[in-house]
C-alpha cells in the first residue's frame, strides 16, 4: 500500500494552527511535559480499547496485554511512543490531529494576552495534548491502525507543525498508534535512556498499564547496532509501577504522585489545590479521588462544556466526563470514581436512572463540601485562592442543592463594611461573631459593583451605628441570597428594601426623632409626591441617611435591580419599576426645598435630588440630558 494516490496534504484548522504556534513558543520552560501528554493519550487509547473489548473481545486479537512502549534512537535523534490501544483510522487522524474540536477554542485563543508567561499557564489549562510533541520535535510522524481492521488499513500522518500535514495509507502490522518524534537540534538530549526514564517515572508512574523501555544494561538504545548485529533482540522492562493510582492506599502515596495523577486526569498543567481520596465499603463499594483545581477553566461558564468525573467500573475505564456523580455547582471538581456496583456495559442513559449512582452522588457531594470545609479551616490562603476562582459557581449551590444549603453557607466568603478592600474574605461565621447586641439579621446590599455598594447612601446609618453590612456585587448575588434565606437562624435583610427597621438596634431616641421628622415633613412629602408623580411608588422620610439628602429604596416585595437585569437579559418582560423616594429631613438641601416658594425651582430641585439618588445606586437615568440642564440652571443661578 502507501500508494501516492492515497497521499494528501491538508491544512490545519485555523485554531489548531494558532494553538500550535503559541504552544511552541510559550511552553519552552517546561518541555518535558510532551512525554506526559503523549503517554496520557496512549493510556486513554488503551483504556478505550479495553472498554470496547468488553462487547467485542475479538478486538484484542492475539495481543491482549495493553501496554505503552517508549523507544529512542540517539543517533537519529528520535523518540517513539507506541501503544496497542484503540488506534485511529484515516478519518480519525485527520479529525483528531488536524482540528481542535473543543468548544470555545476561538474565544479561548482571543483571551490570550501575548505575554508568554501568562499564556503558557492558560494553554496549560486548555490542555495541549498531542500538539505538545512540537515543543521538542520539528517533525512528527504518526502511524496508526484501528483495532479490528486489517493491517493494510493503517495510516501515516506527518507534519512539521506549521501549516499543513500529510496523510497516507500504509501497512501497519500491529494495532494501535506509534508516534515518532524527530527531535529539534537543541532537544536531542531527550533521546537518552536516563533522561527518558526519569521523565516517565515522574509523569507516568500512576498510569495503570506498563510503560516499557529497553533494559538499561542492553546498551545505548534499542537500535544499538552491535548488539543487533550479534542477533540479540532488545529486552524490555516496565519503568512504572503500572497500578491505577486510586487503587493504592493513601499511606502509600505521596503528594507528588497525587499531583501527577491529577495532571493526567484533568489535562491541567498546574497543581491542584487539594484532593480527597476515599475508599467506601459496605452497601455500595467504590473508590473516589476528587481534586480541587487551582484555576477555573476558560470555559467554566459555557453551558456546553463537558464536565464530570472519569468513571471506572472495577478498574476498567468506562467514560470520561460522567456528569451524574456531582451536582452542577461542583462542576469544577475533577477526578475519578471507580465503582463495583455499576454494570460494565453501562451507558449515560442508564447512569441517569441508576439509584446507586444517586446515592454515590450525594455521598461525593458531601465529600467535596467536607474537603472544602477542612481546607477553609486549615489553610486560609489556599481556600481564598479557591474562592476567588470558584466562589461564583459555588453560589449556585443553595438553589440547586437545598439539602446542603447550610454546609454551603459555611463555605461562602463575602466582602463587607468590616474590611477596606473588595476581597471577598469574610465568612458568615465571622459576620455573626461580630453582630451587635440585639441584632437579629444579617444585613447586605447588592449592587452592580463593589464601589457602588461600598459608597451607597444606604450604608450611612449602619456606619454611624457600627453595624456591619455585607457588600455584594457578583451578578448572581441577589438571586443566590434569596435561596439562602437564613444562616444560623438569622435572616438576610437587604438594606435597600422596605422601611428601615433595625429592630432592637433602634433606640427610643431614634424612634422619637423619626416621628418628629415625619410630622415636620408632612407637607413637603405631599409636594414632592406631586412633583415626581408617577415616577415613584411613595415618598417618605428616612433614618437611613446621615450625610446624603435622599436615597431610593425598593418596596418590600419588588424585585431588586440585579434580578431585574438578569430577567430582562433573559428576555422576560418586566413590569415598570417604581422606587420609593426617601428623604433626609435634616439635610440642608431638603430643608431648603421645604421653604422654596417658587414652584418651578421646587420641581427642578426635587427632580435633581431624585436623579442623584438613582445615580448613587449605580442606576442609569432615563433622561440624563434633562438632569444636566436642570443642574446647570441651578449652577448658573449660583454664579450670577
Ligand atoms: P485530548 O487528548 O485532550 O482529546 P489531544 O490533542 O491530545 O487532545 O488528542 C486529540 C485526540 O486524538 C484524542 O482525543 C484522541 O481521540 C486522539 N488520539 C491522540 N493520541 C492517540 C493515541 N495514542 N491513540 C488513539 N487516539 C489518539
Amino acid at each position: 500500500m502507501g500508494s501516492q494516490a492515497n497521499k494528501e496534504t491538508l491544512g490545519f484548522q485555523t485554531e489548531a494552527k494558532q494553538l500550535l504556534h503559541l504552544m511552541i513558543h510559550s511552553l519552552y520552560s517546561n518541555k518535558e511535559i510532551f512525554l506526559r501528554e503523549l503517554i496520557s493519550n496512549a493510556s486513554d487509547a488503551a483504556d478505550k480499547l479495553r472498554f470496547a473489548s468488553l462487547a467485542k473481545p475479538e478486538l484484542l486479537e492475539d495481543d491482549p496485554n495493553l501496554k505503552i512502549t517508549v523507544d529512542f534512537d540517539t543517533r537519529k535523534k528520535t523518540i517513539t511512543i507506541s501503544d496497542n490501544g484503540i488506534g485511529m483510522n484515516r478519518e480519525d487522524v485527520i479529525e483528531n490531529l488536524g482540528t481542535i474540536a473543543k468548544s470555545g477554542t476561538a474565544q479561548f485563543l482571543e483571551s490570550l494576552t501575548g505575554d508568554e508567561k501568562k499564556d503558557s499557564q492558560l494553554i496549560g489549562q486548555f490542555g495541549v495534548g498531542f500538539y505538545s510533541a512540537f515543543i521538542v520535535a520539528d517533525k512528527v510522524e504518526v502511524f496508526s491502525r484501528k483495532a479490528g481492521v486489517p493491517a493494510d488499513q493503517g495510516v501515516r500522518w506527518e507534519s512539521s507543525g506549521e501549516s499543513d500535514f500529510v496523510v497516507e495509507s500504509v501497512n501497519k502490522a500491529d494495532r494501535g498508534t506509534q508516534i515518532v518524534l524527530h527531535l529539534k537540534k537543541d532537544e536531542k538530549e531527550f533521546a537518552e535512556s536516563f533522561r527518558l526514564r526519569g521523565i516517565v517515572r515522574k509523569y507516568a508512574d500512576h498510569i495503570s498499564m506498563p510503560v516499557m523501555m529497553v533494559k538499561e544494561d542492553f546498551g545505548a538504545d534499542a537500535e544499538d547496532d552491535k548488539k543487533i548485529k550479534k542477533g540479540k533482540a532488545p529486552e524490555y522492562e516496565s519503568v512504572n509501577s503500572a497500578k491505577a493510582l486510586w487503587t493504592r492506599s493513601r499511606t502509600e502515596l505521596n503528594d507528588d504522585e497525587y499531583k501527577e495523577f491529577y495532571k493526567h486526569v484533568s489535562h491541567d498543567f498546574e497543581d491542584p489545590l487539594d484532593w480527597s481520596h476515599n475508599k467506601v465499603e459496605g452497601k455500595l463499594e467504590y473508590t473516589s479521588l476528587l481534586y480541587l483545581p487551582s484555576r477555573a477553566p476558560y470555559d467554566m461558564w459555557n453551558r456546553d462544556t463537558t464536565r464530570g468525573l472519569k468513571l471506572y467500573v472495577q478498574r476498567v475505564f468506562i467514560m470520561d466526563d460522567a456528569e451524574q456523580f456531582l451536582p452542577l455547582y461542583l462542576r469544577f471538581i475533577k477526578g475519578v470514581v471507580d465503582s463495583n456496583d455499576i454494570s460494565l456495559n453501562v451507558s449515560r442513559e442508564i447512569l441517569q436512572k441508576d439509584p446507586a449512582v444517586d446515592s454515590m452522588k450525594s455521598a461525593l457531594t458531601k465529600r467535596v463540601l467536607d474537603m472544602l470545609a477542612k481546607l477553609k479551616k486549615k489553610d486560609k490562603e489556599t481556600y481564598q485562592k479557591f474562592w476567588n476562582e470558584f466562589g461564583q459557581v459555588l453560589k449556585e449551590g443553595p438553589a440547586e442543592d437545598f439539602a446542603n444549603k447550610d454546609k454551603i453557607a459555611k463555605l461562602l466568603l463575602f466582602s463587607s463594611t468590616h474590611t477596606d478592600d473588595a476581597l471577598q474574605d469574610q465568612s458568615l461565621e465571622d459576620y455573626v461573631g461580630r453582630m451587635q447586641e440585639g441584632q437579629d439579621k444579617i444585613y447586605y446590599i447588592a449592587s452592580e459593583s463593589h464601589n457602588t455598594a461600598k459608597n451607597s447612601p444606604h450604608l450611612e446609618v449602619f456606619r454611624k451605628k457600627g453595624i456591619e453590612v455585607l457588600l455584594l456585587s457578583d451578578r448572581v448575588d441577589e438571586w443566590f441570597i434569596s435561596h439562602l434565606i437564613e444562616f444560623d437562624g438569622k435572616q438576610f435583610q437587604d438594606i435597600t428594601r422596605g422601611e428601615l427597621d433595625l429592630g432592637k438596634l433602634d433606640t427610643e431616641e431614634d424612634k422619637k426623632q423619626q416621628e418628629k421628622a415625619d410630622k415636620k415633613a408632612e407637607s413637603l412629602l405631599k409636594r414632592l409626591k406631586e412633583a415626581l408623580g408617577e415616577e415613584v411608588a411613595e415618598v417618605r422620610t428616612t433614618t437611613r441617611l446621615t450625610d446624603s439628602p435622599a436615597c431610593l429604596s425598593i418596596a418590600e416585595h419588588d424585585m431588586g435591580a440585579q434580578m431585574r437585569k438578569i430577567m430582562e437579559a433573559a428576555g422576560q418582560a418586566m413590569p415598570d419599576f417604581k422606587p420609593v423616594f426617601e428623604i433626609n429631613p435634616e439635610h440642608p438641601l431638603v430643608e431648603k426645598l421645604d421653604t422654596e416658594p417658587d414652584e418651578d425651582r421646587f420641581n427642578d430641585l426635587a427632580r435633581i435630588l431624585f436623579d442623584q439618588a438613582s445615580l448613587a445606586e449605580g442606576g442609569q437615568l432615563d433622561d440624563p440630558a434633562s438632569y444636566i440642564q436642570r443642574l446647570n440652571k441651578l449652577l448658573l443661578n449660583l454664579i450670577q
